[in-house]
């Protein structure tokens, strides 16, 4: 009897914590929940249409497919991002966001999708034209919130730092006069450049970093379902196609 009784639980339990989760209750539901902000072209952006759309919002679109569900994308700030994870508001994070020591310590991230660096830009107009962190020193200089070129200048005691929820509005704050650069990602600062040609790079990049998707440490079924999305990709050169389809 009590034999029996194990080999049931055996049977019942052994398929029940394979089937983890997450992948179970995202299947149940019907979607995937992505969380992004979406003003970091061109891996996520509002278009013409009033559509979220992007790079990272493709990648995001093959997962869901992955998964057999429909994605569903969840905008917030990028600050708000790590914390509405941590609390179940989303699923992952597919946000160009780098994969940090810091950020490691409370969420798990995929394989890196992306390469990418900090740059300086600034007015075309303006004299000022720094090329390194250290000529920032006693100036003013406007970042996303949370973000790695937010960590990288706050580093700077001499450095005023003035931190914006969205990019966009880091942008104006420089247009105005009141803050004298921006640091942010080179692919979504040459984005930005070319449809604001009053803006220029005026830096080499920076540093060096690797985007990664982050997931709940505990959803390593997640995960696993992301890594191979993003082999498959890979390997099957769709990635290609979209670098070409959003990068040129
Ligand atoms: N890659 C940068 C970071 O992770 C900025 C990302 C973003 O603003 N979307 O902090």
């Amino acid at each position: 009897m009590k034999k029996t009784v194990f080999l049931l639980l055996l049977l019942v339990g052994v398929p029940l914590v394979m089937f983890s989760a997450v992948v179970g209750e995202i299947k149940s539901r019907g979607y995937f929940l992505v969380g992004l902000s979406a003003d970091f072209p061109p891996f996520e952006f509002v278009n013409e249409k009033g559509e979220i759309v992007g790079f990272d919002v493709d990648i995001a679109r093959e997962i869901a497919k992955k998964l057999g569900v429909e994605l569903k994308v969840v905008e917030m700030t990028f600050d708000g991002l790590i914390p509405a994870l941590l609390t179940k508001k989303i699923d992952a994070i597919i946000s160009g966001m780098t994969i940090t020591e810091e950020r490691r310590k409370v969420v798990e991230f995929s394989d890196p999708y992306f390469e990418a660096g900090q740059v300086i830009v600034v007015r075309k107009d303006s004299n000022f034209q720094p090329k390194s962190y250290e000529e920032l020193v006693g100036k003013t200089v406007a970042v996303q919130l949370g973000t790695t070129g937010d960590l990288e200048v706050s580093k700077y005691q001499g450095i005023k730092v003035v931190r914006f929820d969205k990019f966009t509005d880091a942008f104006l704050e420089v247009r105005a006069k009141r803050a004298d650069a921006v640091v942010l990602d080179s692919a979504t600062a040459k984005a930005f450049v070319e449809k604001n040609p009053d803006f220029v790079i005026s830096s080499p990049v920076l540093s060096s970093e690797h985007y990664g998707i982050a997931v709940r440490k505990e959803d390593q079924d997640l995960l696993a379902v992301i890594n191979d999305t993003l082999k498959e990709l890979m390997e099957k050169s769709i990635y290609n196609s979209l670098l070409s389809k959003w990068f040129e």
